[in-house]
């Protein structure tokens, strides 16, 4: 057995983009830890459930009334990175929010993007995704 050791990445980045480890960003929403103050906070940490294929947390963060049965998670598809372009409403005091974002992924390889104008509402209190409006 060889003494020397791989040299263990310490932080994995948070797929959402922030400059943050993934267990100490939407790591801790994903387990239920916390939950979002923010509809933008909301759409980072279902980005990366997206990346990390947390279908729990995609439907618990999901509106009922919207809400799929379960989620298909395409196996040849990886998302990559989020952008956030713009947001309106969704603070602490808000009732409803819009963000809307780019987000990058690749299909089989091939590198595409997804934009859209999600919408949030909360639902006894916590925020959950209603719906969204795909932009070209
Ligand atoms: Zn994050």
């Amino acid at each position: 057995m060889s003494k020397r050791r791989k040299a263990q990445p310490i932080l994995q980045d948070c797929p959402c983009g922030l400059p943050a480890a993934y267990a100490d960003c939407c790591g801790r929403l994903h387990r239920g830890e916390v939950s979002a103050t923010t509809a933008e906070q909301l759409m980072r940490s279902r980005f990366s459930a997206f990346a990390v294929r947390d279908e729990d947390y995609l439907l618990r963060s999901w509106d009922p009334e919207t809400r799929p049965a379960d989620i298909d998670f395409d196996p040849g598809l990886r998302w990559d990175r989020l952008e956030i372009l713009s947001a309106t409403a969704g603070g602490p005091f808000h009732t409803e929010g819009t963000v809307e974002f780019r987000a990058h992924y690749r299909a089989h390889g091939t590198p595409g993007e997804l934009h859209e104008n999600s919408r949030f509402r909360r639902d006894q209190g916590a925020w959950v995704y209603l719906d969204g409006d795909i932009e070209n």
